[in-house]
């Protein structure tokens, strides 16, 4: 036989180390299923939103081989091969596959079909469960969508959630949680609020080491603290709290929540009713952190909701709401990479709604629609590390699609109106 030449050598080199198909991207629990991967679908005449931000295509063509986007642009300008299916969907709006970075269930199948696969959401992410919650789905025969977790949230004593929590004890056991859960898929690590500070630092080292980010919700540490510490991820807007509040109420609120871990529930609205973000010192430098350590912002601001009249709201409720959305038109403002997550439900959101309600509340606090779904889409997809492959409609991506009755770049409320899902290149319910 002889020598090989260089390119079989690096065949059979690779081969030997199975590289990864997305070595550096992170990965699902449960890779959805393939479809025959020479067939060609072109899906044509819909208004094609790309996820990109940009004005939409009207009267689009998008050509798909297998399981991926071969083509998308203008009908006329886009080359569909012979024997290519093509399947009319003129009067639709195309988007990409949503992504939610903030969904939590536990140990049923129901909820991620329900509120998510069935909604157009192709991807989420649970922050913080424990593996053991998804079992169920993950073992499952049903389609569900792209699963991405994080392991049980590393907290301190006492845990706010014993269940799902690991209790760190010091910095080595936080570096070994870290190491064993992405042993174990974890695509990103979240620390609850109750952890301290030195363990928040360990655990972002140990996370950097192997290769995913930090996300944080946070009470007791200021952001802009786990931020210098490491934090890559922010999760609800009420993390910010205590690093715009003036230094005697945000101390205030520390040691009522470190008190009782419950306090925060009623106290939160209070703290942000008394921030005057214009005259806030922190305010500016806050902002400018978040933006220059390219910080993810997940708002979840459907679950702070309150408004005038109704649901009994109080009116420190209704003014903490307020500057809540007013923080998120400032990061948005400055450049900050907001993303979307719907955990799960909200008070002002049908069952299985959280998710397009926050993405009117982002239009409301400042965001064009295109904006809102550039966050749903492409950023969320920045965001898991999956950007490579997911979140946006071009060429060579995997084609988690959906169609939308309806202009959701004029009326982000269009976005309920999920009439398909495509998951992979296969479509989940009924196809067009
Ligand atoms: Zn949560």
């Amino acid at each position: 036989m002889g020598s090989m030449n260089r390119a079989s050598r690096l065949f059979v080199v690779s081969m030997l180390f199975q590289v990864p198909a997305f070595a550096a991207g992170m990965q699902e629990m449960n890779p959805p299923a393939e479809p025959d991967p020479s067939r060609m679908m072109a899906l044509v005449g819909a208004r094609l939103i790309d996820g990109n931000g940009g004005t939409p295509i009207e009267n689009a063509v998008v050509v798909l081989r297998g399981s991926k986007i071969l083509a998308a642009g203008p009908r006329g300008k886009v080359a569909v091969p012979n024997s290519t299916q093509t399947v009319d969907v003129s009067g639709l709006s195309l988007l990409p596959g949503l992504i939610d970075s903030h969904f939590h269930s536990r140990n049923t199948v129901k909820t991620p079909v329900e509120f998510e696969l069935q909604n157009g959401i192709t991807s989420f992410r649970d922050p913080g469960h424990p593996f053991k919650y998804y079992e169920e789905v993950l073992n499952s025969e049903l389609t569900m969508p792209r699963v991405f977790l994080c392991g049980g949230h590393l907290d301190g004593p006492p845990p706010v959630w014993p269940d799902q929590a690991e209790l760190i004890q010091d910095a080595e056991h936080a570096r070994r949680t870290v190491k064993a859960h992405v042993e174990r898929g974890a695509s990103a690590i979240k620390v609850y609020f109750r952890l301290p500070l030195e363990h928040v630092h360990a655990t972002c080292e140990a996370a950097t080491e192997h290769g995913v980010i930090v996300t944080a919700h946070l009470e007791l540490v200021d952001a802009d603290v786990a931020i210098r510490a490491g934090v890559r991820g922010i999760e609800h807007i009420t993390s910010f709290g205590t690093a715009l509040a003036s230094p005697t109420e945000a101390e205030q609120f520390r040691a009522a929540v470190f008190a009782d871990s419950n306090a925060r529930r009623e106290l939160r609205h209070r703290l942000w009713a008394n921030i005057d973000l214009d005259s806030s010192p922190n305010a500016k430098s806050l902002v400018d952190t978040i933006v220059a350590q390219h910080v993810f912002v997940s708002p979840t601001l459907a679950i702070f909701e309150a408004r005038h009249g109704e649901r009994d709201a109080t009116e420190v409720q209704v003014r903490g709401f307020g500057n809540m959305l007013r923080f998120v038109t400032l990061c948005h403002q400055a450049g900050a990479r907001i993303v979307v997550g719907s955990h799960t439900s909200a008070p002002f959101a049908e069952r299985g709604r959280a998710y397009q309600r926050e993405l009117e509340l982002l239009v409301e606090a400042g965001l064009t629609p295109m904006e809102a779904i550039a966050a749903g889409t492409k950023h969320n997809a920045e965001f898991f590390g999956i950007e490579e492959r997911l979140g946006t409609i071009e060429p060579g991506k995997s084609a988690d699609l959906i169609l939308v009755d309806g202009d959701p770049s004029q009326n982000i409320a269009a976005m309920k109106n999920v009439k398909h899902v495509m998951l992979n290149g296969n479509w989940f319910g009924d196809s067009p």
